[in-house]
């Protein structure tokens, strides 16, 4: 199949969070299936177009594309070798893409012009298959700033202006980020107004919403878990408001589990780490973790775990009922090591903890990929306390890192980690259910008895690592995906 991917993220390049891993890492698998997998993405004002290889694309012309009243100079560039399995286009617009950052400034604002850069993003994509010739089956467009690619595949190119049947597939990798905006924003999108008045595809309690005109627009839908799927159909709360708007498409929304990226995440050959190491050989594990505590002067009592935390620093990610409970942790000897940016309130709130206990606790307010994977390597419990996680990569690369995950019972966690029991032999990690400091600490006080036990902590990390959450398993139910938005086109 040829397969046109709209995505705003993709690893290693452009990346917040678990999306640019997503995009990359199923785009490889499916190509490595047989597929023609293209990827569209714009070309941010940070990318050094030197080190990422990234070139003009000489054979096709410059173009001018109107977004509401404005008419912008596109180009097209390729990053990567001609002959690499996945093709990988970049949209350069120099008055909408010149800003450093996917989504925010610098301090987390969001930007204002971001519905202005999903369109034009959406229409550089939909117009790539007619530029090159290339029939498309699927446009697979991800999370809320690529609707406009569904939107206007559903519109403007109803008729036959696309090459090949175009069936539309949206995946919501976190339906927390809606994009709302006023209604007369529509106007922005080149969409008719008829859209964003009830009952238009837009129209969202007075607002126009790009989520939900996704989610009624695409011929699919499916987001990044079988457990998050149902807890967005059964709940309010993790519906996000989109609960019913969901129920609505029936069959036509489902899960599929994320794969963990092991090429990139392997601690055998990971090229991050001070030792490589695997399920036989654990020494290396041991020097990452001397190593770690080095780098990030921290020293645990003898005895006691090391926890590691990477990920964005934001309520959905369990960060306030984590905040509570580490001076007492680290008064009984445990020591963070925690990597993350995000909500300024919790950053602060990090700040002054780790300053309370410079030697056992250690903050880098930083993003930085590979102090990321010395953490997973290093640590010896990973922490996930999240409100909600549609999947969660981090708990797959933990796993394999052999540092067993604490995590809340939701969404992917519950679906990748199982409970270790001291007395069983089975289990992957720690699970607690209610979203409470105490239940954490709890999860945690289980993990610090059996972590005592080390015939018993070698079992778990063996089990732990012999998770393997494959992109292979995943390409395949997507591919399904795939033929039943054909056939709905056809
Ligand atoms: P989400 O997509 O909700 O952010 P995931 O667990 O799916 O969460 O993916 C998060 C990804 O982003 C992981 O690869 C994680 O290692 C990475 N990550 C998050 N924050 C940072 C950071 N500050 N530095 C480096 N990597 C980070």
């Amino acid at each position: 199949m040829n397969i046109l991917m709209v995505s705003a993220e993709m690893a290693p390049f452009a990346k917040v969070g678990g999306l640019a891993d997503v995009a990359a890492a199923l785009s490889r698998a499916l190509a490595a299936r047989g597929h023609d997998v293209r990827v569209v993405l714009p070309l941010y004002g940070n990318l050094d177009r030197e080190s990422e290889n990234i070139r003009p694309l000489k054979k096709l012309p410059p173009l001018a594309l109107r977004v509401g009243q404005m008419v912008h100079d596109v180009r097209f560039h390729v990053r990567g070798s001609t002959s690499s399995a996945v093709k990988i286009y970049l949209v350069e617009c120099p008055s909408l893409f010149e800003k450093h950052g996917i989504y925010t400034y610098g301090d987390g604002t969001g930007f204002e012009d971001s519905l202005s850069r999903s369109s034009l993003h959406a229409q550089a994509a939909l117009l790539l298959p007619r530029l090159l010739d290339w029939p498309v089956d699927v446009v697979h467009a991800h999370d809320a700033s690529s609707v406009p690619a569904v939107l206007y595949r559903q519109n403007w190119y109803a008729g036959r202006r696309i090459p090949g049947p175009a069936g539309t597939l949206l995946t919501i990798h976190n339906l927390a980020h809606q994009e709302t905006h006023p209604i007369n924003a529509v106007d922005t999108l080149g969409l008719s107004r008829s859209l964003a008045s009830y009952p238009g595809l837009l129209e969202f309690h007075g607002q126009i919403n790009l989520l939900k005109a996704g989610i009624l627009g695409a011929d699919l839908v499916n987001t990044v878990s079988p457990n998050y799927a149902l807890e967005t159909t059964r709940n309010q709360v993790f519906g996000c408001g989109l609960q019913e708007i969901l129920l609505s498409r029936g069959d036509d929304y489902s899960g599929i589990l994320n794969g963990g990226d092991y090429e990139t995440w392997d601690p055998t050959r990971d090229r991050d780490l001070s030792a490589s190491y695997g399920p036989d050989r654990l020494a290396g594990k041991a020097k990452c973790r001397t190593a770690l505590l080095e780098e990030l002067e921290i020293s645990p009592e003898s005895g006691k775990p090391v926890c590691g935390f990477v990920g964005r620093l934001v309520g959905q990610k369990g960060v306030d009922i984590l905040l509570p409970i580490m001076s007492r942790l680290a008064q009984d000897g445990f020591a963070f090591a925690i990597l993350g940016t995000g909500e300024p309130r919790l950053e602060k709130a990090m700040r002054e903890v780790a300053i309370q206990q410079p030697d056992r606790i250690a903050f880098v307010d930083n993003f930085d990929e590979s102090l990321a994977h010395r953490i997973y390597a290093g640590s010896d419990l990973f922490l996930m306390p999240s409100q909600f996680e549609p999947c969660g990569l981090s708990q797959m690369y933990a796993l394999r890192y052999g540092t067993p995950p604490v995590v809340r019972w939701t969404g992917g966690l519950a679906d990748t980690v199982t409970d270790a029991k001291p007395d069983l032999a089975d289990g992957t990690g720690f699970i607690f259910t209610e979203s409470r400091p105490e239940s954490l600490l709890a999860a945690l006080r289980r993990a610090e008895i059996m972590f005592a036990d080390a015939d018993r902590w070698l079992q778990l990390q063996a089990a732990a690592m012999a998770q393997d959450f494959c992109w292979g398993r995943a390409a395949e139910s997507y591919e399904r995906l795939y033929e039943t938005a054909v056939s709905r086109q056809s």
